[in-house]
């Protein structure tokens, strides 16, 4: 048999010292971010009582294309970076496919996902501004799994909001949340005003990400030297996530191939944008035809069925205003085993791109997504996390095609976690108690309709 090299690494000077941010050289700007109140653009001095000023000034910042990783972040991205881009010769064979598949494998950060990327970008900068104390809020608790260890990275104290019924379903995400030294509250709580007001009407509540957030907010609004962090949807966490995408077009060089299609499951964004941008500013800049497509479940489809409109970031209806492609922000998804896919709208910079034609979406049952994942692990080894094997399905429904077309077509996937701490839902799925959500076009037409009184 020939040697062949399966995975790729970049040795720790490889590491990019820079992170993209695509919305430099994007043609149409995203729209303006709208304060909910005034309804006028915002300014980073808006985001300050709540946000880091840094990342405030990068949520909104279109002229830099390239902006420094600071050498504390790079310093602990060495921890686990370069994260391994792998060609999947085991799932080539399996589907017996002229395509060649390549995956980068962020499950191999410390916390099992790509989202550490950014919670150690957040947790410095607030470091950098003199703050003691940080806050968020977690739903499957990915989110609040990195920050946790991004915080005690750093030396500062974190209090995660973790809806409840997560709280109570997931205990081994609280358990490496306090592990690494945070302090985890299931929402709705006692120690917000927010949270009080809905106990005190309703002491059963089992607590939703809308809650979460707006006690969150609170905390960092009252606490002084405490501000408030977000795992995904919003610019910064994408510009963050873009060394997944600066890594694997060098990994890609070295395997002496480039993309025609590039996959990302969809939640808020950021994974997608992570391994997308980078590739997709030579499409931009250059006339380079790769596609790219976001893989979101059937039951949350915001790209594939949702419209292009002015919305709120949450629930409750707290947040600035955002041009997006979204569901309605009073969406309420099935409860699939995707945590991190149900979210009701797309970050603006995707919402633009689709938009503009830049990538294409397809939307993933439940159970084609477990059944892509098993095979995954069957061949690959590695567990998907369950918002993962939407892209693998996403892939494996590309490659098949190239068979079907009898064509070689070079398909890149991200690999955004996995999924170990996720085996109860495999479980279901093997039993076969698991379902798909059909989601009829009324109940989309209903939330839409609400939507258009915001603006
Ligand atoms: C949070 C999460 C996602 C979805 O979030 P994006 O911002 O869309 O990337 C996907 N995969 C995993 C493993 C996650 O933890």
């Amino acid at each position: 048999m020939m040697e062949r090299t399966k995975r790729f690494f970049l040795s720790e000077n490889e590491i990019p010292r820079q992170w993209y941010n695509i919305m430099a050289d994007m043609v149409n700007k995203p729209m303006p971010i709208l304060h909910p109140g005034t309804k006028q653009p915002l300014k980073p001095e808006d985001l300050y009582p709540i946000f880091a000023e840094e990342v405030s000034k990068q949520e909104l910042n279109m002229t830099d294309a390239w902006i420094d990783i600071p050498e504390e972040v790079r310093e602990m991205y060495k921890i686990y970076r370069s994260t391994p881009l792998v060609r999947a010769y085991e799932l080539e064979k399996a589907l017996d496919t002229p395509a060649h598949i390549y995956f980068k494998n962020e499950s191999v950060s410390p916390v099992g996902s790509h989202k550490l990327n950014s919670a150690l970008a957040q947790a410095y900068y607030c470091k950098k501004e003199g703050l003691t104390n940080i806050t968020t809020e977690t739903g499957a608790g990915q989110w609040g799994t990195a920050l946790s260890f991004a915080a005690k990275a750093f030396g500062l104290e974190l209090a995660v909001y973790m809806v409840k019924v997560s709280y109570e379903q997931k205990p081994y995400r609280r358990s490496l949340m306090r592990t690494w030294g945070a302090q985890v509250i299931a929402s709705p709580s006692m120690s917000t005003k927010a949270g009080r007001k809905i106990l005190t009407e309703n002491p059963n509540y089992q607590g939703s990400l809308g809650t979460a957030i707006s006690e969150a907010i609170e905390l960092a609004q009252t606490v002084p030297n405490c501000k408030y962090t977000l795992g995904s949807v919003l610019n910064h966490v994408a510009l963050h996530q873009s060394i997944i995408g600066l890594e694997a077009e060098k990994q890609m060089e070295m395997a002496g191939e480039y993309p025609d299609v590039v996959i990302g499951c969809f939640g808020g964004g950021s994974n997608f944008g992570g391994i997308s941008f980078p590739f997709m500013r030579h499409n931009i800049l250059n006339g380079k035809k790769t596609r790219f497509i976001a893989a979101e479940p059937a039951s949350c489809p915001k790209l594939t069925r949702g419209v292009f409109q002015y919305d709120f970031g949450d629930e409750a209806g707290y947040t600035p205003l955002l041009p997006m492609y979204t569901l309605g922000h009073n969406f309420a998804p099935a409860h699939i085993h995707a945590g991190g896919l149900r979210y009701h709208g797309a970050g603006t910079i995707v919402s633009q791109l689709m938009k503009d034609g830049y990538m294409e979406a397809v939307d993933i049952k439940q159970l084609e997504s477990f059944k892509a994942g098993v095979l995954f692990a069957q061949t690959e080894g590695i567990v998907p996390a369950p918002e993962s094997s939407h892209a693998i399905a996403a892939a494996i429904n590309e490659a098949l095609k190239a068979k079907e077309e009898g064509k070689q077509k070079t398909i890149l996937f991200n690999l955004s976690g996995h999924g170990l701490i996720d085996m109860a839902a495999y479980d279901q799925y093997l039993a076969g108690d698991l379902q798909n959500y059909e989601l009829p076009e009324e109940e989309i037409c209903k939330n839409i309709e609400e939507l258009e009184k915001i603006i």
